[in-house]
């Protein structure tokens, strides 16, 4: 089965938003079983889009819609199907009714445009809208399958898995594609394929590597018939691949950094205090995103000067004589928010987010310490990005190093200042 998606708005071609839905259905359909071909996103014009939606169906099995079915002048894209198929809207009585009764109850009156969103065509049926007035379209003609949905994200998305998701995975025969995805830290992608070797080519399942902002990640997929013939392809392949890279992998398929970092914590009855510079509390915020976290979690300090450093413990003649961005201030306060809050952990963070240069130190310069009850590590970094950006891979970067400091591998595979406490 071969579809399209069509995003309708002039929003979107301004830049003013994003095409989320239609993300949103790319990352599901393949797993239906169904080849996604085209992405359009086009305005609010119906001569446009009717010959779209022609060409459209003329080539896929599914044309799958989204925006336009608000009951305004330019939402147009009911109108659209019903001339790109031949058809003449009719209101639908009970649809009006539920329309009408909707507004009252809301205590208004129905602005009578609003009837456009009571319409059908012959070949059409409509969905309903759990979050919203205006209802969808499945349309059944000469083979094709029209549907459209409404733009806002929580409608679209709400009418998707009721209604649009069951029935098109109901219609497709192109069996499923199921992939699992496996997060590594610590290795470079050039030295995963070569330690991934021959798997890298084998045909089912697939092997893919792919770079990401936390870490680099494998991904396996199969396509079959059934789920479960695809699930016992990929099974063995993945055990393969963990004992090949045991600690290296950290979590799967939709599991995020900080929640494998906050787990490891847990389960090992470690807790964890951070003082920051650079990043202003963002690993703060970032650690206590999951659940539970006073489980582990002890406190944070947000210190911008060296005056604050000091005033919380930092030596100094440790920032007199190595600067304020440097590996060993860094390792000062992951030792001085340690004692402030008598935890396992501590992590300082030390750096320049830019646009200007401090401190001696170019923008993206960041210097992470830890200390642990043993052992006291720092090491630094330069992040040639945007202060967002910098900011957001200092973060990555510590929770690699907590990480390691729990799994007492600080010293694994990198330099930096080290020593035994
Ligand atoms: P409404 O009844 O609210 O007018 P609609 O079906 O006519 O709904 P649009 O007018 O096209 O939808 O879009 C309404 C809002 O939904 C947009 O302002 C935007 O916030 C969001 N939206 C629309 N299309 C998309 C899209 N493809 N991706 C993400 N958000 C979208
Ligand atoms: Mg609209």
């Amino acid at each position: 089965m071969r579809a399209e998606i069509i995003s309708i708005g002039t929003e979107i071609l301004m830049g003013e938003i994003l095409d989320t839905n239609a993300n949103y259905m790319a990352q599901r359909l393949p797993a239906m079983g169904i080849d996604l071909f085209f992405m359009h996103q086009i305005g609010d014009n119906k001569e446009r889009l009717v010959e779209l939606i022609q060409t459209a169906r003329s080539r896929s099995d599914v044309v799958i819609l989204t925006g336009g079915l608000g009951p305004t002048e330019d939402d147009i894209t009911r109108d659209a199907i019903a001339e790109s198929v031949g058809e003449e809207p009719y209101v639908v009585p009970e649809l009006e009714a539920h329309l009408r009764n909707f507004f009252e109850r809301r205590g208004g009156r129905m602005p009578e445009q609003n009837v456009k969103q009571a319409t059908i065509i012959p070949s059409g049926e409509s969905i309903p809208n759990p979050r919203g007035t205006a209802p969808g379209w499945w349309v059944e003609k000469d083979g094709a399958i029209i549907i459209a949905m409404p733009g806002p994200p929580a409608e679209m998305t709400g009418m998707w898995e009721n209604d649009i998701a069951p029935r098109l995975t109901a219609r497709s025969d192109g069996g499923v594609l199921i992939s699992r995805t496996l997060k590594t830290t610590g290795l470079g992608e050039s030295m995963l394929d070569e330690l991934l070797g021959d798997l890298r080519h084998a045909e089912d399942p697939t092997v893919g590597v792919y770079h990401k902002a936390d870490g680099v990640h494998v991904r396996l997929a199969s396509k079959a018939m059934y789920e479960d013939i695809a699930r016992d392809r990929i099974a063995p392949v993945e055990q393969e691949i963990r004992s090949m890279l045991g600690d290296a992998i950290w979590g799967s398929d939709e599991d995020t950094f900080q929640e494998a970092v906050a787990g490891l914590l847990k389960e090992r009855g470690m807790s964890i205090a951070v003082m920051e510079s650079c990043t202003g509390g963002l690993l703060a915020s970032t650690i206590t995103d999951v659940p539970g976290a006073s489980g582990y979690f002890r406190g944070g300090l947000v210190t911008y000067t060296a005056e604050a450093k000091i005033q919380y413990g930092v030596d100094a003649s440790i920032i007199d004589e190595h600067g304020v961005v440097s590996n060993e201030t860094a390792a000062a306060m992951a030792g001085a928010v340690r004692r402030q809050f008598d935890a396992d952990i501590g992590v300082g963070i030390t750096g320049v987010a830019g646009p200007e240069p401090h401190g001696g130190q170019p923008v993206g310069a960041v210097c992470l310490g830890i200390e642990t009850q043993d052992e006291s590590y720092a090491t630094g970094y330069t992040f040639a990005q945007t202060r967002a950006a910098i900011k957001a891979r200092a973060v990555t970067s510590a929770l690699t190093l907590i990480r390691r400091a729990t799994l007492g591998e600080l010293m694994t595979g990198s330099s930096g200042v080290y020593r035994r406490l």
